[in-house]
């Protein structure tokens, strides 16, 4: 079966393919289906949760295509900001003029900023990742995973992964998600964890 992978993110679009690589499922980004970007796309993750953000993005999608869609949604609790950014990790620098890799360095400068006064062992936090599929007939599935690790003192100059990952260090690899390759990142990945659980769902 084919599935459209519903997401504007060119780092989850990568990430997801090669997760989900071994499932051996057919997988088209919304460029390869012709889907253009719209506004109202903009309200679809007015959720307070990442599930149930998740599967509105992947139901919204469906119901515009016809096609199976999978979505995520995913962010960033950290213990000393009472589980902060959570569903608001993307917006947290609240720069709406920024995107890419200019609103990643925003959102970590704001981060490094907010736990200035926090030491490493009070600077716990973890990555969670919603995973949904839509399929048009109206069923839906949505998985969780998640990935402990702590927020660093400053960046790590590694130049893998994405947003926050130089700055999301994980005591068992001694190292940010930004300074291993990525199959590393999958072993342990809140992405990873999400759409593996949900891999045996999607075949027929
Ligand atoms: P979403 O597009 O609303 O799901 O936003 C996800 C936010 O969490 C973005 O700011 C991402 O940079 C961040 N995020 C999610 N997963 C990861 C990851 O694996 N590494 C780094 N940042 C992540």
């Amino acid at each position: 079966m084919r599935f459209l992978l519903a997401t504007r993110s060119p780092d989850k679009l990568r990430e997801i393919r090669e997760i989900l690589a071994p499932a051996a499922v057919a997988l088209l980004s919304l460029a390869d289906a012709g889907i253009p970007a719209s506004p109202e796309e903009e309200a679809i993750e007015a959720f307070e949760t990442f599930r149930e953000n998740a599967l509105a993005k992947a139901r919204y999608f469906a119901a515009r295509t016809a096609l199976p869609t999978l979505a995520d949604d995913s962010g960033l609790e950290v213990d000393a900001l009472d589980r902060a950014p959570g569903v608001y990790t993307k917006r947290f620098s609240g720069r709406t003029d920024l995107s890419g890799k200019a609103l990643d360095l925003a959102n970590n400068d704001l981060l490094l900023a907010r736990l200035e006064a926090v030491p490493l062992e009070r600077r716990t936090a973890r990555y969670v990742c919603a995973a949904a599929v839509a399929f048009p007939s109206g069923r839906s599935l949505v998985a969780l995973g998640t990935s402990p690790g702590l927020i660093a003192l400053h960046p790590s100059s590694g130049a893998g992964g994405f947003g926050y990952d130089p700055l999301f260090f994980v005591p068992a690899l001694n190292a940010t998600f930004a300074d291993v390759p990525p199959g590393e990142k999958h072993r342990r990945s809140h992405r990873s964890r999400a759409f593996r659980a949900l891999a045996p769902e999607l075949r027929g």
